[in-house]
């Protein structure tokens, strides 16, 4: 379930939240709360047990969840918003922090222990009722990206009619395609062809 859910999503973005602004891409693929929580399942943010109950949820409180989903696009505007500001060594701009702030207010609950294969992962158990409190792991992520922002490797795929960013944690620290597959092969083909043409 894990493979096929990730394979619906580019997760090349090395971050949680880098990851959710890249849900724009494909077009299409993130359009309603259960998308929302496919996303956080293959990213591995949330278990199967609580995505389940989060789908139930959207089952059983359709508007509500909606809404919350509605709340997580604005969230991912403001963030790629964040990203663009960090890339080009920006302060990232206060209603950004605000943006993730209120998610984080929305945060009711406490840290547990939860089986994770044959040994323990620090999960987060939520015991308030606001929906939009699944986005909190994407916000706290966001939260410890933005205090670093000045110093960030956050970059935007050199391709100019790419969409994606990544958080760049390559070796030489040179990365500068979403991945070789989608843009960097792309590239290497246009220069071939620019080079056959001037031949
Ligand atoms: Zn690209």
């Amino acid at each position: 379930m894990k493979d096929m859910a990730a394979k619906k999503f580019t997760l090349i973005g090395n971050r949680l939240e880098v990851d959710f602004v890249n849900t724009i891409y494909p077009r299409g693929v993130f359009c309603s709360w259960n998308d929302l929580v496919a996303f956080l399942e293959a990213t591995g943010t949330i278990g199967r047990g609580e995505a389940s109950r989060l789908r139930a949820r959207g089952r059983r409180e359709p508007e509500f969840c909606a809404r919350a989903f509605g709340q997580a696009i604005m969230l991912r505007s403001v963030l790629r918003e964040a990203l663009a500001a960090i890339e080009a060594r920006r302060p990232v701009p206060p209603h950004c922090a605000g943006a993730i702030n209120t998610v984080l207010r929305s945060l009711e609950g406490y840290a547990q222990l939860m089986p994770a294969g044959k040994g323990w992962r620090l999960g987060f158990v939520a015991r308030s009722l606001d929906p939009l409190q699944a986005m909190a792991p994407i916000a706290h992520s966001a939260a410890e990206l933005f205090e670093k922002a000045d110093t960030a490797p956050v970059r935007k795929c050199a391709n100019p009619e790419c969409v994606l960013y990544f958080y760049d944690t390559s070796r030489t620290g040179r990365r500068r395609w979403c991945s070789m597959a989608i843009c960097g092969n792309r590239h290497k083909v246009a220069a071939f062809a620019q080079r056959r043409a001037s031949r």
